[in-house]
C-alpha cells in the first residue's frame, strides 16, 4: 500500500504513521519530499489488515492498494488458462463447451426431448434448473428433488452432463448428488455461506455474476470458493442490471474480455438470462464467441411458449440447432472449435 502524507506534515507525524503501518505488520518505507512524503508499506494486502483506516489521521491524505484485491483467482498467480473438468467433459481449453436446457425442469417429456434435442444438436452439458430463485413467490418455485431425479434420468439416457441451481445451503449436499455441475445463481453470487458449502463438493462451480456486481466483487466471490480449496470455477456472465428497458439485463461483454485477462478462470456466456429475448440470443452467441467465451448457458425449450419460467427468452428447437450448426465459423478466428 502507498501512503499519502499531507504537505508540511511534521517529523513526528510521518513518524506517527509509520509506527501505525508496523503495528499493523507492514515494513513501512518512507520516500521525503521536500514539501510531502510517501510511505510504502511493504506486505501483502490481501492478507493483512488493510491500511485504508489510517485515513482517519488527519496526517494521511491517501492510501492507495497496489495489490489486486483477488489473489488465486488472478492471472498474476496463475498465468495459464485453467482447464476445468466436469466428469470429463473440459471446460476452458480448445474446444467451447455448451451448456443447454429448459430454464426449469417442468417434467419428464419436456425434459428428455430437450436432453436429446440438446444432444443432438452438439451440447454436452445439459441445464435445468429443479429449484428456483422466482422474484414472487407465486411464481412457479421448481420440481426440487423430483426435478433433480428427472436430470439424473436425462443423464442416464444421454450421456450429457448436468449443471443445476443449488439455492440454499441446506440443498448443497443432495444437489451435489446430481449435479456435474453446481450453478450458482446471480441472486445468490455473494452468499459467501453459500459460496463455501458448494467449494466443499470439490465439483466445480459455474459462478453468475450478481444483479449489480462490480467485476472485482465477482472476482472476490470467484475468491471465496477458491480460498476453500475448490479450483473449479466457472465465471459465468449473464448481464448485469443497467437502465436499459428494451432488454432484461444487458450483457457485458466487456467484463467477459476483463475476465479473460484478469484471471485464468474460464468465463461462460449466458445470452438467454443476458438479454431475456429469445430473438436476440442468437446474435449474442455470436458475440459471445467473438469475445472469447469459453462456453455458453443457453435456455431451449419446447414450447417456450407454454414454459413454466423464462419463456420469452427460451430458444426452441429449430433455433437451437440453426444456432449450433454457425458456432464454428465464429469460433474459429480465435482458434476454438465446438
Ligand atoms: C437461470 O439460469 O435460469 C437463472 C435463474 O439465472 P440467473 O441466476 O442468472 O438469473
Ligand atoms: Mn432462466
Amino acid at each position: 500500500m502507498i501512503i499519502v502524507i499531507k504537505p508540511n506534515s511534521s517529523r513526528e507525524q510521518i513518524d506517527e504513521v509509520m509506527k501505525e503501518v508496523a503495528k499493523l505488520g507492514y515494513d513501512p518505507r518512507p520516500i521525503y519530499g521536500a514539501t510531502q512524503t510517501v510511505i510504502a508499506a511493504i506486505g501483502d494486502e490481501r492478507t493483512h489488515h488493510a491500511l485504508e483506516s489510517l485515513n482517519v489521521l488527519p496526517q494521511v491524505e491517501q492510501v492507495m492498494r497496489v495489490q489486486k484485491r483477488y489473489k488465486l483467482a488472478s492471472r498474476e498467480s496463475h498465468p495459464a488458462n485453467t482447464v476445468v473438468s466436469a466428469d470429463g467433459v473440459e471446460i476452458g481449453g480448445r474446444r467451447l463447451v455448451v451448456m443447454a436446457g429448459p430454464c426449469s425442469v417442468e417434467s419428464e417429456e419436456q425434459l428428455l426431448a430437450t436432453a436429446r434435442a440438446v444432444k443432438e444438436a452438439g451440447a454436452t452439458v445439459l441445464r435445468g434448473g429443479a429449484y428456483k430463485p422466482r422474484t414472487s413467490p407465486y411464481e412457479f418455485q421448481g420440481l426440487g428433488k423430483e426435478g433433480l431425479r428427472l436430470l439424473r434420468a436425462a443423464r442416464e439416457e444421454t450421456g450429457l452432463k448436468i449443471i443445476t441451481e443449488v439455492l440454499s445451503e441446506a440443498d448443497v449436499e443432495h444437489v451435489a448428488e446430481t449435479a456435474d455441475i453446481l450453478q450458482i445463481g446471480a441472486r445468490n453470487s455473494q452468499n459467501f455461506a453459500l459460496l463455501v458449502e458448494c467449494a466443499k463438493t470439490m465439483k466445480p462451480i459455474l459462478l453468475k455474476r450478481g444483479l449489480s456486481e462490480r467485476i472485482e466483487e465477482w472476482l472476490l466471490a470467484a475468491e471465496y470458493i477458491l480460498t476453500n480449496g475448490n479450483p473449479n470455477v466457472l465465471l459465468c456472465e449473464r448481464g448485469i442490471r443497467t437502465f436499459e428497458t428494451y432488454t432484461r439485463n444487458t450483457l457485458d461483454l466487456a467484463a467477459v474480455a476483463i475476465a479473460k485477462k484478469e484471471s485464468h478462470l474460464p468465463v461462460i456466456i449466458d445470452p438467454s438470462q443476458g438479454c431475456g429475448r429469445a430473438d436476440l440470443v442468437r446474435m449474442l452467441c455470436r458475440g459471445a464467441l467473438a469475445m472469447g467465451a469459453d462456453g455458453l448457458l443457453i435456455e431451449v425449450h419446447p414450447n417456450p411458449a407454454e414454459a413454466m419460467s423464462d419463456g420469452q427468452q427460451q430458444v426452441d428447437f429449430r433455433t437451437f440447432r440453426e444456432i449450433m450448426g454457425e458456432l464454428a465459423a465464429f469460433a474459429e478466428p480465435n482458434g476454438r472449435t465446438l
